[in-house]
């Protein structure tokens, strides 16, 4: 990636085809998928990339079992086929970036004969339904097969388990790969960037977008000859400003995580709950060194906050700790995260929002030529992307070339093969964990970060100590990756606060001062800076009652 300062001047003076609105996972892949095409495209965030929905999932790559269950029992072929399509495209996400993204193995413990029948013949309709794109067989694991893979697990009539595959990714920096191979495509990208209102030509067509720069606060604007809107649950504000007379779509829903130390409960596997109180699944997959439980799935109203209020960690350990020989407690938290998923509501209405079809739609508004695509979910961003991109180029000539994104390294992925973490440890002779995370982060790019250490060799200083992050890489994402804020950096560049409120609160101060040096900040913007996400940190603690 470029520096911001450089990315603002290239989108205030070019002329692009496509603006994609929004940097989630959604406009991260319409806007490669558009450059790759040959267009002339910019995309804008009004936050940082993935600082909604996008880092906030349950980081997997799947088709969805529970949605299969769903498409069988209602007789429901259009969900059948986005489960098919998400477990095409599981392929596609865990080729482009084997970095950021693994096959992991699934498994659903049962405590009767009856329910290890019913789950093994849904595994194996699962497997039938991905077909070619497999990633293994599922089967059953005895007890004691289950036992190994799973020490912790409620052994009172414990039958067995019933183990499948699906993948595991890392959600924030998958992003950020999508935006920095965009980039290197020849594409702009910008963030903090809020496109606030549209302007049109003689025939009623939006032409440009006035735009608010969030970090300085000035307006600026873009003239594009087509607008993409990729805003999740932000669709029908993007909607509502290009026609006022388009109804609302979105039917938001909330669902948050919690982070527990691995130890809490060991092994290496995911544990799927195959029911919920509120006839769902949940998750507890060790997820970097965490273990990672979620989610829930709550209609959103006007006093919905993005925290994990102490209900809702509640209820996710009272799904979870009937499987678990020794419960886990609210109070062993130690991270968490919130988001909202881009739903669109059903026709007539009335739904639940778990029952909701996580499919795509890519809605056309004739009027003004806007172009939104709306719902779908991470595993499927590309082939979103794809019929997106497709409309674009139907609205812009009628003739619509192939997307190229199917068989296409992220940025980090050439070169990257399981022995690149071994190799950077010995050349620069890096801390077994520093190399681990270096690589598991920024595949190949890692070698950029440390190329840093020739400018100052101090960088190779760990940011705090035990952390496995190092001052080079902070570097690094200020000047490479558009980091503006304490939180750009803890949270979504570097994950340390996802493995860690405490560690994340640690390190603000240095990483704080790094970046002060970099930007060149005034006096006590430093300061501010720190106290405003303590701040942050400190509402989400209270309402988790810690
Ligand atoms: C709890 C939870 C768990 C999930 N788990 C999974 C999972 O395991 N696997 C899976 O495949 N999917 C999962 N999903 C779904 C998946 O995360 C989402 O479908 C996906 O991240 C949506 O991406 P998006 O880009 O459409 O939206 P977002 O990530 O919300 O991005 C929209 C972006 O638009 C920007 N924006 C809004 N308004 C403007 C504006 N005016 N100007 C400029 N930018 C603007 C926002 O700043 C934001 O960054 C989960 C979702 C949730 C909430």
């Amino acid at each position: 990636m470029k520096h911001r300062t450089e990315e603002k001047v290239s989108a205030t003076t070019r002329a692009f085809d496509v603006c994609v609105i929004g940097g989630g996972a959604t406009g991260a892949g319409c806007a490669l998928d558009a450059q790759l095409r040959g267009l002339r495209t910019l995309l804008l965030d009004a936050g940082d990339f993935a600082s909604a929905a996008s880092s906030a999932s349950t980081k997997l790559v799947h088709g969805g079992v529970r949605y299969l269950e769903q498409a069988v029992k209602d007789f429901n072929l259009e969900e059948y086929r986005m489960v098919k399509n998400a477990l095409r495209e599981r392929l596609y996400m865990l080729a482009n970036a084997p970095h950021l993204a693994h096959p992991a193995h699934f498994v659903v413990p049962v405590y009767s004969w009856a329910r290890a029948a019913y789950y093994l013949a849904g595994m194996k309709m699962y497997d039938a339904v991905a077909a070619e794109s497999n990633l293994f067989p599922s089967r059953f694991l005895s007890r004691e097969q289950t036992l190994e893979s799973m020490p912790g697990l409620k052994r009172q009539g414990l039958r067995g388990a019933v183990c499948y595959s699906d993948g595991q990714f890392d959600d924030a920096r998958y992003d950020l790969a999508l935006i920095e191979t965009f980039i290197e495509a020849g594409g702009t990208a910008l963030n903090y960037a809020r496109v606030t209102g549209f302007a049109r030509d003689d025939r009623g067509m939006l032409s440009s977008a006035t735009v608010r720069d969030q970090i300085s606060g000035e307006p600026f604007s873009v003239s594009v000859k087509k607008f993409v809107n990729a805003t999740g649950t932000g669709a029908d504000k993007i909607r509502a400003l290009a026609n006022p007379m388009l109804a609302p779509r979105m039917r938001p829903s909330k669902g948050v995580h919690l982070l527990f130390p691995a130890e809490t409960f060991a092994g290496t596997d995911a544990l799927l709950v195959p029911h919920t109180e509120d006839g769902r699944v949940i998750f507890a997959v060790p997820w970097q060194g965490r273990l990672l439980v979620g989610t829930t799935d709550d209609e959103v109203t006007a006093a919905t906050r993005m925290v994990v209020t102490k209900d809702e960690a509640e209820y996710l350990l009272r799904q979870l700790n009937p499987y678990l020989e020794t419960p886990l407690l609210r109070e062993q938290a130690i991270s968490g995260m919130a988001g909202m998923r881009p739903l669109v509501a059903a026709p007539r209405g009335q739904t639940a929002t778990s029952k909701l079809i996580r499919d795509h739609e890519v809605e056309l508004d004739s009027a003004s030529g806007l172009i939104s695509i709306l719902g779908g979910k991470w595993t499927t961003h590309r082939l979103m992307a794809e019929d997106t991109i497709d409309a674009v180029q139907r609205e812009m000539s009628g003739s619509v070339t192939s997307s190229m994104t199917k068989q296409h390294a992220l940025s980090g992925a050439a070169g990257y093969d399981k022995d690149f973490c071994k190799e950077i440890e010995k050349e620069y002779s890096l801390p077994a964990d520093v190399a681990q995370h270096l690589a598991g982060k920024f595949g190949t790019r890692a070698l950029q970060i440390l190329e840093l250490l020739d400018e100052n060799s101090s960088w190779n200083e760990r940011v705090a100590p035990g952390s496995p992050v190092i001052e080079a890489e902070i570097i690094f994402c200020v000047r490479y990756e558009m980091a503006e804020t304490i939180e750009d950096l803890v949270a979504r560049r570097t994950g340390m606060q996802f493995h860690g409120w405490t560690e994340a609160l640690e390190v603000a101060p240095r990483v704080a001062e790094l970046l002060a040096q970099e930007k060149h900040w005034e006096p006590g913007q430093k300061a501010d800076a720190v106290s405003e996400y303590s701040r942050k940190i400190q509402a989400f603690l209270d309402e988790l009652g810690l």
